[in-house]
């Protein structure tokens, strides 16, 4: 665990950006030193790991899901979570939709980068025809874009997905007044999804080392 990162990713935001600590796979006690520092989001990817996280650790921790959505643990996602990044197919919306509710429930629409039809995320026009139809005064709150640049691409291609989330975000932005939120940027591009206009950093191996 490098508390170091930590400080100096820290210092690279500027008060607009939050930095999300990746906790998957990682051990309590590393996730408890960060949250001795004042530290309080953290992400999740699978929900029995986060549900049995949040259960040992203090309640005032924002979780941030940002795993692979399976309908039918969407209403337990819900409950755990304070922001769900990864909504990336229509079903999965819908079933959050038909979810009951006590207060609200706040989540991101994931785009999809990259041409391969097996990846994951919404296009841009079924992404955009979400938040057109959407209910803003529900209790469902759609708050933003997140965004995965594909490895092992070249410098030129994840600046041009970058670029594309961007766009994205500052339209659906101008128009929708709870769209705040563009999550963007891991260990290895971060600096680089800050200067396309990222709101929400997710680090794991920079700050907690490999995981397990
Ligand atoms: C695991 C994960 C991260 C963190 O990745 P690192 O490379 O460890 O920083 C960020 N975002 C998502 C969606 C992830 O699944």
């Amino acid at each position: 665990m490098s508390l170091i990162n930590y400080q100096k990713i820290k210092k690279e935001l500027n008060n607009r950006q939050k930095l999300i600590a990746v906790s998957k796979g990682q051990d309590i006690s590393k996730i408890k030193k960060l949250y001795d520092l004042g530290h309080r989001d953290f992400g999740e990817n699978y929900l029995q790991e986060l549900i049995k996280k949040s259960t040992i650790l203090p309640a005032d921790i924002h979780w941030h899901f940002l795993g692979k959505i399976q309908t039918n643990k969407v209403k337990n996602i819900i409950k755990f979570s304070s922001l769900i990044h990864s909504v990336s197919r229509e079903k999965v919306y819908q079933k959050i939709l038909n979810t009951d509710v006590k207060e609200k429930c706040n989540f991101l629409l994931q785009l999809r980068l990259g041409d391969e039809d097996s990846k994951d995320g919404l296009s841009p026009e079924e992404l955009i025809n979400i938040v057109e139809n959407h209910d803003n005064e529900s209790l469902f709150c759609i708050k933003g874009i997140m965004g995965i640049a594909q490895n092992n691409i070249s410098e030129k291609e994840k600046n041009n997905q970058f670029q594309i989330c961007r766009e994205l975000f500052f339209t659906l932005k101008e128009n929708y007044k709870n769209i705040d939120t563009l999550s963007l940027g891991m260990s290895n591009d971060y600096s680089l999804a800050m200067s396309y206009g990222s709101t929400m950093v997710r680090i794991g191996t920079k700050i907690f080392g490999e995981r397990k």
